[in-house]
């Protein structure tokens, strides 16, 4: 495997960076999370417009111009021949000292790129679909660390997926802090009722998921109306379907929530119907690459 570091791209065993690297000391940048499907990156741009949003947010200069930014991801991808692909970039603070004064790491940013395969889950959930749990560890604040950042500082989340996993889970449901439904540990949130699409609106602790919003428009596609709209967990529980989206993990069914059924107790039919809209595109949208 090949692994792009500062414009280099290296051997697994070789790519590494510095401890003294802020992103590694404090969760200092920001990341994100692409995929490729037959040589096709889905949602290239979207993805680079939003890490340089959250590394404005947090004012972090991005080393590339965006068009360079592509060309290193395509690169990367190449390098490691991936006709389909998971690429996690991770631009972070970079070297610095032990203060937190990013001021001391100034012009040395991290860069990485790494493209790999990954599912998140075995296919069997996906057809069967998801139980999930509502976890203690309420959603950032939006006025704290805000989750529209997609940050390296990624403890609000981890924590709240250990508590799922105590409680015999794969995944939680994380509140914001008025106990309305925010999204999953790295997923948004869906559920349908009486034939409509409800999302938990981007204040309420949630982060703007790329794939939120391709859902969003192909509900549009389909007639199916879609809103963003605050959500209960009694909302939640008398839904008739539900289903997580997110980059790493696609869409996933809830079928169960703190031991409620959700509908029937297996994916409901507008959930299966966008899953295999969503596959669709997938297949036929994105930033075309070669593979030597
Ligand atoms: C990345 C992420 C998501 C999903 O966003 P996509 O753009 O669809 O990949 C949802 N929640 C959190 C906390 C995330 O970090």
């Amino acid at each position: 495997m090949k692994v792009y570091v500062n414009g280099k791209l290296l051997d697994k065993r070789d790519a590494k960076v510095s401890v003294f690297d802020h992103g590694y000391l404090y969760g200092d940048g920001v990341f994100e999370g692409i995929r490729a499907y037959n040589k096709l990156v889905f949602k290239l741009k979207e993805h680079i417009d939003r890490l340089y949003e959250s590394a404005h947010s947090i004012m972090l200069d991005v080393p590339l111009a965006k068009s360079k930014m592509q060309e290193a991801i395509i690169k990367t991808i190449q390098a490691n021949k991936l006709k389909d692909a998971y690429i996690r970039v991770v631009l972070s603070r970079g070297e610095g000292d032990l203060g937190l004064d990013p001021r001391k790491c100034k012009g040395r940013q991290t860069l990485v790129i790494i493209a790999d395969k990954i599912s998140l889950y075995p296919k069997e959930v996906y057809q069967k679909g998801m139980k999930i749990v509502t976890v203690p560890t309420m959603r950032n604040l939006c006025e704290a660390v805000n989750p529209q950042i997609k940050s390296l500082n990624y403890l609000n989340n981890i924590l709240a997926k250990i508590e799922a996993i105590n409680s015999g889970y794969q995944e939680g449901l994380m509140l914001d802090h008025l106990g309305y439904v925010a999204e999953c540990t790295g997923e948004n949130i869906f559920v349908v009722k009486n034939g409509q699409l409800y999302t938990p609106p981007q204040c309420m602790g949630t982060l703007r998921g790329i794939t939120r919003d391709t859902v969003i428009d192909i509900a549009k596609k389909l007639k199916i109306p879609a809103n963003e709209h605050v959500l209960t967990r009694h909302e939640f529980y008398i839904s008739d379907e539900s289903f997580l989206t997110g980059t790493a993990a696609e869409l996933m069914p809830v079928v169960e929530v703190d031991g409620r059924k959700i509908g029937t107790g297996k994916p409901g039919k507008i959930t299966q119907k966008i899953m295999e809209e969503f596959k669709k595109i997938t297949k036929k949208e994105g930033v075309r690459y070669e593979l030597g």
